[in-house]
């Protein structure tokens, strides 16, 4: 994953130079060739196939999408009624709500423990309502971690009764097991001796104020008891970040086993005081899917590259805060309180009234119904950090700050009003980064030397989504880019089709902060066939920074809270949900399944940048997918899962800042007093 990381460095780069206000959402090209890594070289350069085989009218004459650019229809969207805007648009529920929806599997036992699989573990030998799980407890100490904590799983079942009690396996160099929770996986299970030897998660993978380490076991699988043998001591440097993981030799625990009593797991000495514990498979499987590691790539144990540190919550948020303190009078309403708001939605909701006035009497108009800009706002200012799993976070801060728009003009009066995304660029839910098969490696190091990216941190996204609708192009090349994942490779624009005519980075925003990647990798390889992406269809790169997503995590998992979005989300509607945006403007809408022939726009054929044109709703894209896509070197076939191809149909040309680095300081459509 070659440009994933030179840009993520650049982008990093731009953090720390644009005093933390750079947008990041630019193509400018990476002068970073030496950070190319090995990736390449293992890669054959397939490029000739890839862009031969791929879907069938993915060359750069798009002209199935030509007749929609006249048709682009500001009447419909201001005429859709309530009733129809609400149930065509609208937001998915977030993790958040997922872990409280009704949930209610059979659990099959399982009697060993294999290492990257989940387990619960129980004190029955049957999955009965009176059995005890071990369970991850609900309250977060930044210093202590969280509880291990025993609780049944009652008749009213949720998402949340069992993810909270779902333990990952890891099997290290000694043979034995660490234990993840799956819900925070920054913790793993550790003894206190301090506290009568009670088992406690800790922190193991971020930067904890007070580091602990964990303990290894092994699990007799005929007595049923299982055996403390190793614990190591985590640190990490202050200064780089690197985690350290060292063996205790003091450790007392050895071949002690775990008891469970009075509602607590203990270590104790005796096999008499131990306790039989029972495993059952996890109901879900989290592991990554065929189609996101199709040449089943081997999973890799190189050291994981250092955590990040770009901003914190207290550098973007608050009055002092760089948001509040660059944005000028006229947003701040707007952006006064973080997150959601009711306050802040009045202001925003008028000043995007405003903008379609003032729009209107220029005899220009938004690209969607005001209600496809507010769904998506109010919903990225729901999404929250459920999750311990970034290195940096703290569960239950926001992950998308701010959410506003700007109407500022330009040198001849015209208007370009933005909605503008602060983001912190991680998913609320565990991303996945410890189950890649083959992680982004560091560069200027050979992949087997290389450390990879299986750590997530705080990003600080300053992203801009165009709001006026400044028409749809015909051809791929009609949007002038400085650089392309073609130009890239040094190729001919004249083989510029909907997969290489694309950003070198980030080319949309989902909607909870995350951003999308083209299909394609910059060997025009598609990212999904690498084995290198979590089962959401995300990794990080080289730069660290939060998870960006080449594919879609709804087709390889069907929901549950790995994607942003799930079959929950479908009922009662009658569109898929809204998911995303394009850099272009143009809304990302989830897929369509095979059940959703009765919902509005399934027999209207997606184009090949995978939208279309229907019913009261402007042009848009539909994550979708690309049956029977060729495995280079190989006769394997795969699903393709996409979020977007990679091209715009939006027109960019007119856009200002268009896939530029910018900030506050040059930025004024950003919504700051530029000096
Ligand atoms: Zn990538
Ligand atoms: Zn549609």
């Amino acid at each position: 994953m070659l440009r994933d990381i030179g840009l993520m460095v650049l982008v990093a780069a731009l953090t720390a130079c644009g005093g933390g206000g750079g947008a990041s959402q630019t193509t400018t090209p990476t002068s970073t060739s030496s950070t190319v890594n090995d990736t390449a070289s293992t890669t054959p350069t397939s490029t000739s196939s890839t862009s031969s085989t791929s879907s069938t009218s993915s060359t750069s004459s798009t002209s199935s999408t030509s007749s929609t650019s006249s048709t682009v229809n500001d009447t419909a969207s201001t005429t859709s009624g309530t009733t129809g805007t609400s149930a065509n648009i609208y937001a998915p529920a977030g993790f958040e709500a997922i872990l409280t929806s009704s949930y209610a599997p059979t659990l099959s036992a399982a009697t060993t423990l294999v290492s990257r699989s989940r387990y619960l573990i129980s004190d029955s030998a049957s999955a009965s309502t009176s059995a005890n799980y071990l369970t991850i407890g609900s309250t977060y100490s930044a210093t202590t971690g969280y509880a291990v904590e025993s609780s049944t799983i009652p008749a009213a079942s949720t998402y949340g009764t069992y993810l909270s009690k779902l333990v990952q396996a890891v099997s290290g160099s000694d043979g034995y097991f660490r234990l993840d929770s799956h819900l925070h996986p920054n913790q793993s299970i550790d003894v206190d001796v301090s506290d009568s030897n009670r088992l406690k998660f800790r922190n193991n993978f971020g930067k904890a104020s007070t580091t602990y380490g964990y303990v290894t076991f092994g699990y007799d699988s005929s007595t049923k008891l299982l055996q403390a043998k190793k614990r190591y001591k985590y640190s990490y440097d202050a200064t780089t970040y690197t985690a350290t993981y060292t063996e205790d030799s003091t450790f007392a625990g050895a071949n002690q086993y775990v008891s469970y009593a009075g509602g607590a797991y203990k270590l104790v000495s005796s096999d008499s005081a131990a306790t039989r514990l029972y495993l059952y498979a996890s109901p879900i499987d989290f592991s990554i899917p065929v189609n996101m590691n199709p040449a089943a790539t081997a999973y890799v144990s190189n050291a994981k590259a250092p955590f990040k540190t770009k901003t914190t919550t207290d550098a973007v948020e608050g009055s002092n805060g760089l948001i509040y303190k660059n944005v000028n009078s006229t947003y701040q309403a707007q952006v006064k309180v973080a997150g959601s708001s009711a306050e802040t939605k009045a202001s925003a909701d008028a000043f995007l009234a405003t903008i379609k006035t003032t729009l209107a009497a220029k005899g220009e108009k938004l690209r969607y119904d005001p209600s496809v800009y507010t769904a998506f706002r109010d919903a990225a200012l729901a999404t929250k950090l459920v999750s311990d799993a970034v290195a940096d976070g703290t569960p239950g801060q926001n992950l998308v700050p701010y959410v506003y728009f700007t109407n500022e003009q330009d040198t001849s009066g015209s208007y370009h009003p933005f909605m503008i995304v602060v983001s912190y660029g991680n998913p609320s839910s565990p991303h996945g980064l410890q189950d890649i098969p083959r992680p982004p490696g560091e560069g200027g190091v050979l992949y087997p030397n290389a450390r990879v990216t299986r750590f997530s941190n705080l990003e600080n996204y300053i992203l801009s989504i165009p709001l006026k609708d400044y028409g749809l192009v015909t051809a791929v090349t009609e949007n002038t880019l400085s650089s392309t994942l073609l130009s890239d490779m040094g190729l001919s624009v004249t083989s510029a089709n909907v997969y290489n005519y694309a950003s070198i980075a980030d080319n949309g925003v989902l909607i909870n902060g995350a951003v999308m990647f083209p299909v394609m990798n910059n060997v025009l390889v598609p990212s999904q066939s690498m084995g290198e992406l979590s089962a959401n269809g995300c990794h990080v790169g080289q730069g660290g920074g939060g998870p960006h997503c080449h594919a879609d995590g709804y087709q390889s998992s069907k929901g549950v809270g790995v994607a942003v979005y799930g079959d929950s989300d479908y009922v009662g509607k009658t569109h898929p949900p809204l998911i995303g945006f394009g850099y272009d403007g143009v809304a990302l809408f989830g897929v369509y399944r095979s059940s959703d022939s009765s919902m509005l726009g399934y027999s209207t054929v997606l184009d090949s940048f995978g939208g279309h044109l229907h019913d009261s709703l402007a042009y848009h894209y539909h994550a979708h997918a690309v049956a029977n896509y060729p495995l280079a070197g190989s006769s394997v076939t795969y699903t393709l899962n996409v979020l977007m191809k990679g091209a715009y149909i939006g027109k960019t040309n007119s856009i200002p800042f268009f896939g530029m680095n910018s900030s506050f300081s040059n930025n004024k459509y950003l919504g700051g007093t530029v000096k």
